[in-house]
């Protein structure tokens, strides 16, 4: 079998070099749009698979192939843990660096692989797509979807991409700009696409990695910061008609409701206009079919807006947001649902990687998911009725007191209300733990979770406050809380606040112990992979790829890459030889780090730079990295307009409304997307033409003339420059601290 796919392969890479797409580089400023990598015909028939021959069977069976990587989380029980042991306890001080790839980009870089026969096949930024020889990199072939750029401002959290699916000799991906994808496998033709997005309108994106069971290729979206109503839609494999599509959240009330499920829900949504603003409820991340019960698992994401005084001003619980749902995979109707957070009122999204087990939990063995959601208590949910079972804390939480385990519902802590008063409350909206994958080791009972203590200033948009009234603003951040008066909390109630922080955690889902715990300086690291080898490996903030003894949390292990990481570790073994792959990069949700407050904890990509690059490892692998250089980051010195302090003011408002999102809080960027501080003049002077001519679009830096006049820019371009101003007279020792705010 592998002799043919070999031949196939052979002659296939002969071919691929015509299509292939340049991996050299980061994006130019100013880069056009690529082209099509492959010849893009609406309709092709379905040809015969060659490679990539995965079937619902073989993915059920996914265990006795531990060679392979057959599907998102490995197995459809997305444990992450792999039983390989070549690489193990006793030799991981011998790993070293097979081969590297640099994957031309200099953003997020977020992507589970899939190993399958000798090809891995992954996606990088984008939402663009490679298939490559496991064993040696080779680009097998590439496609480039073509994602129009202006979606780089239509994304909430980078222009990421989590991965593919493959099934029965197609490739599947979802691209930023919400089309579904099938490609074929062998030779990355594009076979069919269709436009999963209900109104164009909406800042709609697709960033998760589809999922496939059953003949029928399953896919979310994101957006609801921007303001949309989630779904999901099941589709035939084979040709892309839509089978079923499940609402997440009511629609207009003036409409039908498009299934049963939404009258039920409709009931728990009171007063407020939330069709209008969106409603959220969006499925961004983790999709999990469950072969035991024919169950499609979805995770539903956070509110929109944010504060359920604006959203339901009635109460409620706000059904389905922040909610595990099980739907029939065949049909799309509900079979049961468990909210964590009713009536969230924090971006306490429950969209995190879940788990399926078979555990013994007081003293039967049952079949649970396990699912560690934002805000911050890890859930085991026995599968086939939906009934909670455990809800432990697994970080430092302050919002709720404990989850009663009689109704399944968080006791609330109204200290911690900010409804009337701003209140720091952990977790804040990235979470105590998001998308990057946690491991489960069955046999061990435990969890490697990544988790944080990473707290946020909550207040309610200052509009509303004082009028009762809320307006959506199309295309920009609808949070209904002052996005603007976050800065203040770079001035205000420090002291009182922790230090946010990453861990690394063993954690015991029945229990709530913890096993034990590494702590990283840096709150926002990678995902994690459990072998049976003994090892847990993870990828840091400050670029160090570790592995820890299971055991213990010893550090066993460890490799510099020299830029930051977030995406999961996988493994593989072929022809005899184990693997580790992981993909470099930084960026993502994480607009909060600003520059590190503590030289220790700066990210590496900040320091060296954010290099996107595939890193494979074997034992005695020598191949080495170019050598690193560490960025300049010297504030230049800025030409001060004469303006007033109000002027100011509107400028950081503005900023934060617009800028923010992407360039990070106070103007200064978490790392992979330009800090505005270090323009140099140049760049100011044609700071105009970038922000309303999209001089930049090519990066993803889209016209803002749809949202922003002349004076506005000038605005936040007077604001950039004081801020640069000021971190420049702080870091040369002229000034005490910098002002950082002209809110008051
Ligand atoms: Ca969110």
């Amino acid at each position: 079998m592998r002799g043919i796919i070999w031949i196939v392969l052979a002659v296939v890479a002969a071919t691929a070099v015509y299509f292939a797409v340049s991996d050299k580089g980061p994006q130019a400023p100013g880069q056009s749009t690529p082209g099509e990598s492959v010849t893009a015909a609406d309709s092709v028939s379905a040809t015969e698979p060659t490679i990539g021959l995965i079937d619902d069977a073989r993915i059920n069976n996914a265990a006795s192939e531990p060679g392979n990587w057959l599907a998102y989380g490995r197995t459809y029980e997305e444990q992450r843990f792999s039983p390989l042991t070549q690489v193990n306890k006793d030799n991981v001080g011998e790993l070293g660096l097979a081969w590297f790839k640099d994957m031309g980009t200099n953003r997020a870089q977020e992507a589970t692989p899939i190993v399958v026969d000798g090809i891995m096949f992954f996606t990088t930024t984008w939402s663009r797509v490679h298939a490559v020889n496991a064993t040696t990199g080779e680009t097998l072939w590439s496609y480039d979807p073509a994602v129009p750029r202006e979606w780089g401002r239509r994304a909430c959290c980078d222009v990421v991409n989590r991965g593919v699916a493959v099934y029965k000799g197609r490739v599947y991906v979802g691209s930023l700009d919400g089309r579904l994808i099938a490609l074929d496998a062998a030779s990355g033709e594009r076979i069919w696409e269709i436009d999963t997005i209900i109104d164009r309108d909406r800042y709609y994106t697709i960033t998760g990695a589809p999922r496939v069971a059953n003949g029928k290729v399953f896919i979310g979206n994101g957006g609801a910061e921007f303001g949309v109503r989630g779904y999901v839609t099941a589709y035939d494999a084979d040709t892309g008609d839509q089978v079923w599509r499940f609402f997440t959240v009511p629609g207009d009330p003036s409409l039908p409701f498009e299934h049963p499920e939404m009258e039920q829900a409709a009931k728990t949504w009171k007063g407020g206009n939330w069709w209008e603003i969106g409603g959220g409820g969006t499925v961004w991340n983790s999709i999990v079919y469950d072969p035991d019960f024919n169950n499609l698992y979805i995770g539903v994401g956070n509110g929109s807006p944010w504060t359920r005084a604006i959203r339901s001003p009635g109460g409620g619980d706000n059904l389905f947001l922040s909610s595990i749902v099980a739907l029939d995979a065949d049909t799309g109707v509900m079979n049961w649902y468990y909210q964590t957070t009713p009536g969230d009122n924090w971006d306490y999204t429950a969209v995190q990687d879940m788990a399926l087990a078979d555990m013994e939990v007081d003293g039967e063995m049952t079949k649970v998911l396990l699912q560690a959601p934002k805000n911050g208590f890890f859930y085991v949910i026995d599968r086939s009725n939906g009934k909670l079972l455990r809800a432990n804390p697994y970080a430092t939480v302050n919002w709720a007191t404990h989850i009663d385990l009689e109704t399944g519902r968080p006791v609330e802590n109204k200290e911690f209300d900010y409804l009337e008063k701003e209140k720091w409350v952990l977790p804040g909206p990235l979470g105590a733990h998001n998308w990057q994958a946690m491991s489960v080791d069955v046999d061990a009972g435990l969890v490697y979770l990544p988790a944080q203590d990473n707290p946020l200033i909550y207040g309610m948009n200052k509009e509303w406050k004082k009028t009762g009234v809320y307006k959506r603003n199309p295309g920009r951040f609808n949070l209904g809380l002052e996005f603007g008066g976050i800065a203040q909390l770079f001035v205000d109630n420090i002291a009182d606040q922790p230090t946010p922080k990453g861990y690394l955690k063993a954690f015991d889902p029945l229990t709530g112990e913890d096993r034990w715990v590494v702590e990283i300086p840096h709150y926002w690291n990678g995902g994690v992979l459990g072998t049976t080898g003994g090892l847990v490996f993870q990828g840091d903030a400050l670029g160090m790829f570790t592995a820890y003894d299971k055991e213990t949390g010893e550090t066993l292990w460890q490799f510099n890459t020299y830029t930051s990481m977030l995406a999961p570790p996988i493994t593989f073994q072929i022809d005899g030889v184990q693997y580790v792959s992981i993909l470099t990069g930084n960026g993502g949700g994480d607009l909060f780090s600003g520059e590190a407050m503590d030289p220790v904890a700066m990210p590496a990509s900040s320091i060296y730079g954010n290099y996107g690059r595939l890193l494979v490892f074997k034992l005695g692998g020598l191949e080495t990295l170019p050598e690193p250089l560490v960025r300049d980051t010297t504030i230049p010195e800025q030409i001060l307009a004469d303006v007033s302090k109000e002027e100011l003011g509107r400028g950081e408002k503005l900023y934060h409304d617009f800028c923010a999102p992407c360039h990070g809080l106070i103007a200064r960027s978490a790392g992979s997307i330009p800090d505005l501080r270090l323009m140099n003049e140049g760049t100011h002077q044609i700071f105009n033409q970038i922000v309303l001519e999209g001089l930049l679009k090519g990066n993803g830096m889209a016209s803002f003339d749809d949202a922003l006049v002349a004076d506005d820019v000038e605005r936040i371009h007077n604001y950039v420059r004081v801020r640069a101003h000021e971190d420049r007279e702080y870091s040369l020792g002229n000034k005490e601290a910098p002002q950082l705010t002209w809110l008051n």
